[in-house]
């Protein structure tokens, strides 16, 4: 099909972006090579998007380094202006964004519309007003002295964004960078490039100033890894999976750049006994079955008080059953398809593991039978209940609509089951009791707990793990931290010093 009639088929009104943004302007990669970025409800080609290689990420850092003095040095409450320019912009642009969104990766149009769209507007809105209020501090220091402390930007920062979340990640990276005086270089997952570009495109609407933003979709080992190793590159930050992020690490050491990694997880999902049984049943399908389980924060190991195990299974099973699979565009759509074929074989490899160690199917565990989706890479809501907390599926990231479920005796044991992996992002417990649910927010390892709740998230509230899952904090005050340097200045104002040398 052509690019036009796709376009229309999918309800959008403006044209696919699908050449790489470099200094202001929509160009080809250089050695002109492209990937075909696919519909996962199909596998059929959207469009052929330029797919930038190490020259093209060097073209863009040149183009950034050249954008920063001017862009750090203008009034911050001028760099809030474009962001809170591109919020609205976002808004004006809901519905083709929302299309676009799930024309790429497989979100349901639903989820689109009243998720993904609004929190990357909220986003930007927020650290467009962020921008001149992050301000340094003065310290109380020896008489006579003045002691004040900058937040300086770092430079040109690299950012590399996966693809289960790329519109609304591209926010969380480029808001509190950009908000911060940073010019950027953002590569998209090669999979999913079309949001990003499509921001680029609204970002100069919304008066960026040229090689301030800079969109470069490419190959991970190609680009990402070029970006991760660059020396004109002060700082990378990263979402993905944690064996890239190790290679980040090791490829950053180069020039020494500041790291910032949001990783897997495995989080665990704790129901106690106490806990409002009809909030938890819904709120566990939620933390799973949302984005086809396609999220580092997805309550992945559902663990269920054995007191009320029986009666809660069977109704999240029934839950789980009834979730409405279908194409992404359609808005009844409650479950899409998985964003590549690739993720979706490796999802139902995961069904033969939790086999071979003894674990039992309790739903789903394959591909939906409907022949409208049999191209797709669908895979239907996988209840699977496990030996051990030590089993592979109890312990490793499958990133799908694929829920480990796990039984406790009492806090003691919910506690060492859900500390019991290498990974320390989200956590959630549903309890009524007030004392259980902080303590418990207290002994997790984790970077989030949500209480009596799932996966909430707002551009206020710090975001990121602990251990394998990564460090630094996006959202907040601590992403304007993460992406700024301090900087000390001592005044002597009227200090008496006396000689250090008597002559
Ligand atoms: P990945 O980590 O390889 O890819 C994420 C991003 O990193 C993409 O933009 C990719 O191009 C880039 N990348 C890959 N290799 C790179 C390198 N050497 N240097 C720099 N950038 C590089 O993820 P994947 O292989 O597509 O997915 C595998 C698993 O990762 C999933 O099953 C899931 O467990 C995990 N994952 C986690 C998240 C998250 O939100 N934390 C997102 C995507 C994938």
């Amino acid at each position: 099909m052509k690019l036009a009639d796709i376009e229309a088929a999918a309800g959008l009104r403006s044209p696919i972006r699908h050449q790489l943004f470099i200094d202001g302007q929509f160009v080809d990669a250089a050695n002109g090579e492209t990937l075909a970025t696919l519909n996962p409800h199909d596998n059929s080609t959207i469009a052929e998007v330029a797919l930038a290689g190490r020259e093209d990420v060097d073209r863009a850092v040149a183009a950034a380094t050249r954008a920063f003095p001017k862009w750090a040095r203008l009034a911050a409450a001028d760099r809030g202006r474009i962001l809170l320019k591109l919020a609205d912009l976002i808004e004006a642009n809901a519905e083709e964004l929302a299309r676009l969104e799930s024309l790429d990766t497989g979100h349901p149009l639903k989820d689109s519309r009243a998720l993904d769209v609004p929190r990357t507007a909220a986003c930007f809105r927020y650290f467009g007003g962020m921008a001149d209020k992050f301000q340094g501090e003065t310290i109380p220091v020896e008489a006579g002295f003045l002691n004040y402390t900058l937040r300086e930007p770092v430079g040109v920062v690299g950012q590399v964004v996966p693809w289960n979340f790329p519109l609304m990640f591209t926010s969380w990276k480029m808001a509190p960078a950009l908000a911060a005086g940073n010019t950027v270089v953002m590569k998209p997952a090669e999979i999913t490039p079309l949001t990003s570009l499509k921001i680029a495109e609204l970002m100069a609407e919304a008066g960026m100033p040229a090689g301030v933003v800079n969109v470069v979709p490419g190959l991970g080992a190609v680009a990402g890894q070029h970006i991760a190793e660059h020396a004109g590159i002060a700082k990378v930050a990263f979402t993905g999976s944690t064996a890239t992020g190790r290679r980040i690490v090791a490829a950053s050491a180069g020039n020494l750049k500041k790291v910032q990694l949001e990783l897997g997880g495995k989080g665990a999902n704790i129901v106690f006994d106490d806990a409002n049984l009809t909030a938890a049943i819904n709120g566990s399908a939620w933390a799973i079955f949302h984005n086809q389980g396609q999220a580092c924060i997805a309550g992945s190991r559902l663990m269920l008080h054995e007191r009320i195990a029986d009666e809660f299974l069977e109704k999240f099973a029934a839950l789980a059953k009834s979730i409405r699979l279908g194409h992404p565009l359609d808005a009844a759509t409650e479950m899409g398809p998985l964003t590549s074929a690739l993720h979706r074989d490796r999802v139902l490899g995961y069904v033969g593991v939790a086999r071979e160690q003894g674990g039992e199917i309790i739903a789903g565990g394959k591909a939906p039978a409907a022949a409208e989706l049999a191209r797709g890479c669908y895979v239907e809501p996988t209840i699977v209940r496990a030996k051990s907390f030590k089993d592979r599926v109890a312990q490793e990231e499958v990133f799908g609509p694929f829920v480990t479920v796990l039984t406790f005796k009492d806090d003691a044991e919910a506690l060492a089951i859900a500390n019991g992996t290498d990974y320390g992002l989200g956590s959630g417990l549903w309890t009524s009791n007030v004392q259980r649910a902080h303590r418990m927010a207290r002994e997790l390892h984790a970077g989030m707990v949500w209480i009596n709740s799932y996966k909430r998230v707002n551009p206020g509230s710090p975001f990121g793990g602990v251990g394998q899952s990564g460090y630094g904090r996006e959202m907040g005050f601590d992403a304007m931290r993460e992406y700024t340097q301090v900087k000390s200045v001592w005044v002597n104002v009227d200090a008496q010093i006396p000689p250090w040398y008597s002559r």
